[in-house]
């Protein structure tokens, strides 16, 4: 439903989004199944600022003393000093999207806190945290979406730049995330990442998407043409 992701190199961890606050109970369990704790947590990246994606950000920051960074176009909104740019709920159906709520809801999703202080970083950076991931930035969503490439996993973490379950609706398959801000330059964006090699494709929600970068795009791009 929320996805955050556990980046293991070499015994140092990188999180890359923080789901809703309560995702933060399963974290020690999630580490543990990996042989790792939370001492081996050495970076939280942000995919970019929605409120599903910053959930315990905040607290590991604070808590951990873990350092916190987003783009530079997506900092104010992470920081809360700006509205979320996404307008509405767009196309729904109610079963699933209750269900969303629900998860969020109950995982104390209406008490996130925003983040205090975020270090910021540009389009084409490679960032100074476990598994040296590649910025590629993908604007739409919000303005400030990033796909983290992190090549020597083979693992391309797209955030919302694509989903492949729309909560509002239920719908399965790459597809343009529901709440983006600007669905055209989304659709645009996606030519950024297009030829990438991977073995799996991670969005911030839904299931892995193993069919190749170039196929999960041509999918959104048939689901956003209505010939899905
Ligand atoms: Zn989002
Ligand atoms: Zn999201």
């Amino acid at each position: 439903m929320i996805n955050a992701y556990l980046v293991d190199e070499g015994g140092e961890l990188t999180i890359v989004d923080a789901g809703v606050a309560g995702l933060y109970r399963d974290l020690a369990s999630e580490l543990a199944s990996m042989g790792r704790s939370i001492e081996d947590v050495r970076a939280l990246v942000l995919t970019h600022g929605h409120s599903d994606h910053i959930g315990f950000a905040e607290r590991i920051r604070i808590d951990r003393d873990i350092p916190v960074s987003i783009h530079e176009a997506d900092a104010a909104l992470a920081r809360g000093e700006v509205p979320n740019p996404s307008k509405g709920f767009g196309k729904t159906k109610a079963a699933p999207l209750i269900g969303f709520l629900w998860f969020s809801l109950i995982r104390g999703g209406l008490r996130t806190q925003h983040v205090g202080e975020v270090s910021v970083f540009g389009d084409g950076a490679t960032l100074d945290v476990p598994g040296s991931p590649h910025v590629i930035l993908t604007p739409g969503h919000t303005p400030g979406s990033t796909v983290l490439d992190f090549s020597s996993h083979r693992a391309l973490l797209v955030g919302d730049a694509l989903s492949t379950y729309a909560v509002t609706t239920g719908s399965k398959g790459p597809q343009i995330a529901p709440f983006t801000a600007d669905p055209t330059q989304a659709l645009e964006s996606l030519s950024r990442i297009e030829g990438r090699s991977a073995d799996v494709v991670l969005p911030g929600h839904g299931d892995p998407w193993t069919g190749g970068v170039d196929e999960a795009i041509q999918r959104v791009r048939m689901s956003a043409s209505g010939r899905s």
